[in-house]
């Protein structure tokens, strides 16, 4: 998309803009009727210690219920919700959502929500995440807010929101550490209380850990916690904990589920 753009943001002309602008707009206009009409649900995705297995928690991920195509995940419209600024109520959506089911959960567990640099944009975004946590009665300390290193570029009020987000007692993770540009630089600038290795840097079988080792140890030096995300068997899980990986997530231990099958999983525990 930043490609796309000459000098100054203005998209030069070219052949067939005309068309990809009318399908951005359908496809804008197609998400607006789904979010008017509530077919937007959050799915969970336990986060699990190292080396043990037990539940601290989940990840909210959102997904789209739409009436024709069935349960879409975020990568088919995420895009087009930041592009055209539905991320804004989508997001506050999500909040709300992600914090009232957690409530229910029993007290030691967390919710971690995804939040995009067009949110934290947004001036008053605080006062967005403190109404999430008021409705919902969750404390604060159990909510982290995950961003990317898209923030570091963020503008707007970016700056004074991280810090806001940091007064209200919610906690900030670094999402698909590594995969960025400016995450090192991003780490000095913006204290975080974790960071997540993403999970083309969790090794194959065979594969080399170096990156994944590197990370764990820039953690410690950080005295951020360290999550491994995209662990989809049982020797990857033992290979994040022997690096020094406090929690996991991924398919070896459960994949996103409903918000009724995560209650049932926070209630009996030893099920996953
Ligand atoms: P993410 O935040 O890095 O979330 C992790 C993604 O990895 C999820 O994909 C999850 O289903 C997937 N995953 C987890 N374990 C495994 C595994 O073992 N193997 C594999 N192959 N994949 C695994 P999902 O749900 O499709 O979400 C994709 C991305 O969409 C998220 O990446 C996040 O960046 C974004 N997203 C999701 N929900 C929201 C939201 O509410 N707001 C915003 N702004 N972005 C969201
Ligand atoms: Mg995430
Ligand atoms: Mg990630
Ligand atoms: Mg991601």
């Amino acid at each position: 998309e930043a490609k796309e753009r000459g000098e100054g943001g203005f998209e030069r002309y070219r052949p067939g803009m005309e068309a990809r602008g009318a399908e951005r707009n359908r496809r804008a206009a197609a998400l607006r009727t789904g979010i008017l009409e509530d077919q937007m649900v959050v799915f969970f995705q336990p986060v699990v210690t190292l080396p043990d297995g037990r539940i601290t928690g989940a990840e909210a991920l959102v997904r789209w219920q739409h009436p024709v195509d069935g349960l879409v995940g975020p990568g088919a419209f995420i895009e087009t919700a930041e592009q055209s600024g539905l991320i804004v109520p989508l997001g506050a959506w999500v909040l709300n959502a992600a914090t009232r089911e957690a409530a229910s959960w029993p007290a030691s567990l967390t919710v971690s929500v995804n939040v995009s640099a067009r949110q934290l944009r947004e001036a008053g975004f605080p006062d967005v995440v403190a109404a999430a946590l008021r409705d919902s009665g969750l404390p604060a300390h159990r909510l982290t807010v995950e961003i990317t290193e898209s923030v570091a570029v963020g503008g707007g009020a970016t700056a004074e929101n991280l810090q806001g987000l940091r007064d209200l007692g919610v906690r900030l993770s670094l999402d698909d550490f590594g995969t960025g540009a400016s995450t090192l630089s991003l780490l000095a600038t913006c204290p975080v209380h974790q960071i997540k290795l993403d999970r083309s840097f969790v090794p194959d079988s065979g594969g080399s850990d170096a990156i994944a080792d590197a990370v764990a140890q820039m953690a410690r030096a950080f005295a951020v916690q360290a999550v491994a995300e995209g662990v989809e068997t049982a020797e990857q899980a033992g290979r994040m904990a022997a690096l020094g990986y406090d929690r996991a997530q991924g398919f070896y231990f459960a994949r996103p589920m409903c918000a009724a099958d995560m209650h049932t999983a926070v209630q009996a525990p030893a099920a996953l």
